[in-house]
């Protein structure tokens, strides 16, 4: 009786006013859903605003990167306590394009992901493979490595609370989705590592898919057993698109 959970990563896009509208036309086709955990990631400066937009909606909104230090001298950076203080409710940690444009290492991870935790910030670990690992066979070696690594400083007592999407690389904006047997492979290996860490827990957390995820595909994927929702890059930057993902939940 996991909750299902939806997220829309809007990365790079949308201005504050683009935000703003997108939000607009999103809140009356699921601000009222009960049943599903609906997010939305819009980039720092939107932030405060769609809090505000979505403030007592069942849109909850999350930042896409967040330092893993409290304060000093880390230039271009935003800290968890900035995040906490206009009431964002999680954060979207150790994206694939993090990690390949921003030298986001699993070590820096292990920091970010408690850190969070620690701010009240609800994190949402990104893992996944690259096209070349997969036809090597190193698949669960690299999901292995990535999520022992990310998860080990956290608490176990909160290890459940952390939410964990799986998005094989080759599938992140190129519209090849892996298939529902692909993503579930790998989602149960990945609930398997956090059950390795505290059986209950890993009953417990969350395992999104992402990569591709549109309203054509989300039913099928998300009828898998361990896979618990969704990340959605494009498709989430269209209201309906997004919505009809969640109604597939
Ligand atoms: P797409 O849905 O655009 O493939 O992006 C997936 C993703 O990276 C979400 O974080």
């Amino acid at each position: 009786d996991r909750k299902p959970f939806i997220a829309g990563n809007w990365k790079m896009n949308n201005t504050i006013a683009e935000s703003e509208e997108l939000i607009q036309a999103l809140l009356p086709l699921v601000g009222a859903v009960e049943d599903v955990d609906i997010v939305v990631a819009p980039p720092f400066l939107a932030l405060q605003a769609i809090v505000d937009s979505a403030r007592g909606s069942a849109v909850g909104v999350y930042a896409q990167n967040m330092a893993e230090k409290d304060a000093g001298a880390c230039t271009g950076e935003v800290s968890g306590p900035m995040l906490a203080e206009i009431d964002v409710h999680g954060v979207i940690l150790g994206h694939s394009e993090r990690r390949q444009l921003f030298g986001e290492t699993d070590r820096l991870l292990q920091l970010k992901v408690p850190k969070a935790l620690e701010f009240g910030l609800i994190p949402i670990l990104c893992v996944g493979e690259t096209e070349e690992e997969r036809e090597r066979g190193d698949t669960e070696r690299k999901l292995r490595h990535q999520v022992q690594e990310g998860l080990e400083k956290v608490p176990l007592e909160r290890l459940h609370e952390v939410v964990v999407a799986y998005e094989p690389i080759w599938a992140i904006g190129t519209g090849l989705t892996a298939t529902p047997e692909q993503a579930q492979d790998a989602v149960a290996f990945v609930r398997a590592l956090v059950q390795g860490f505290d059986k209950e827990a890993g009953n417990r957390v969350r395992v999104l898919y992402g990569g591709s995820m549109k309203a054509e595909n989300a039913a099928d994927l998300l009828a898998q057993p361990d896979i618990d929702g969704g990340l959605i890059g494009g498709a989430s930057l269209d209201a309906e698109s997004f919505a009809a993902i969640v109604e597939a939940a």
